[in-house]
């Protein structure tokens, strides 16, 4: 399996860096210039690209990238993507530097968004954060409930590699969401000192986003309460998310 590091973009973006042998892939890469510096320090050659959506700072670097080394784009088929050679809808298996990956569908914050899942590691964009998920941008509450549930039917020491550190700030909703829940509080600490000591939150294990991501928690009693209290009007896990979602657009 290949090994994984990250490549810091922008504000809070994480391009992941997947390698293996002094062969790279790049998820997401949003700028071309910190993607370019790094496979040069680490002397690693980049052979292809994978894109989960078609946001500007995640596909953004693709066109100076491609032009410096000529590899495949994997990327959604249902979205515009620069220079996309291998489009896929999701339920495909593809290789990475020799390991199979399996793409999934999980459509909600953009229309064709999709994620890789390679052995446990789950890439997935800007569909499930640290305690977070994506906004809808393009989907449904009911889309992006469906994609959380296919996430969330993984194995629990899965590995969320999600696209920006947005945690910390992620959990101090989750916490206004579930003022008693340990787990949300104990996770804010570890967070604090994480990014006290300059490190990044991410990867989590879908074990800590079950316990304390309330987008995850939509059939729990108390994120139940907190969405009626938010103008849900009825608990189905679609209009609990859709008011707990609408809550935290405003948090
Ligand atoms: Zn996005």
């Amino acid at each position: 399996m290949f090994e994984i590091s990250f490549i810091p973009a922008f504000k809070d973006n994480y391009i992941w860096l997947l390698h293996r042998d002094r062969r790279a892939f790049v998820v997401d890469p949003g700028d071309a210039a910190p993607v370019l510096a790094r496979l040069e320090a680490d002397g690693l050659g980049l052979e292809g690209i994978l894109i989960t959506h078609h946001h500007a700072d995640h596909q953004g670097g693709v066109a100076a990238l491609t032009e410096r080394y000529p590899v495949p784009v994997f990327a959604p088929a249902a979205e515009s993507i620069t220079g996309c050679t291998h489009p896929l809808f999701g339920g495909e298996s593809i290789e990475v530097l020799g390991c199979p990956v399996q793409v999934m569908a999980v459509p909600g914050h953009t229309a064709g968004h999709i994620a890789y899942l390679a052995g446990d590691r789950l890439f997935c964009g800007d569909t499930l954060f640290g305690a977070g998920c994506g906004r809808l941008f393009e989907g449904t509450p009911a889309q992006m409930v469906a994609s959380l549930d296919a996430i969330a039917a993984l194995p629990l020491a899965t590995q969320v590699y999600c696209a920006h550190e947005y945690t910390d700030v992620n959990l101090r909703f989750a916490l206004a969401v579930e003022p008693d829940n340990r787990a949300i509080q104990a996770r804010l600490a570890k967070v604090a000192e994480l990014r006290g000591a300059g490190l990044p939150s991410v990867p989590s294990t879908l074990a800590e986003e079950k316990a304390t991501n309330p987008f995850l928690r939509c059939r729990e009693n108390d994120v139940m309460a907190a969405a009626v209290r938010h103008g849900a009007t009825e608990v189905s896990p679609v209009a609990v998310f859709a008011a707990i979602r609408a809550w935290r657009n405003v948090f």
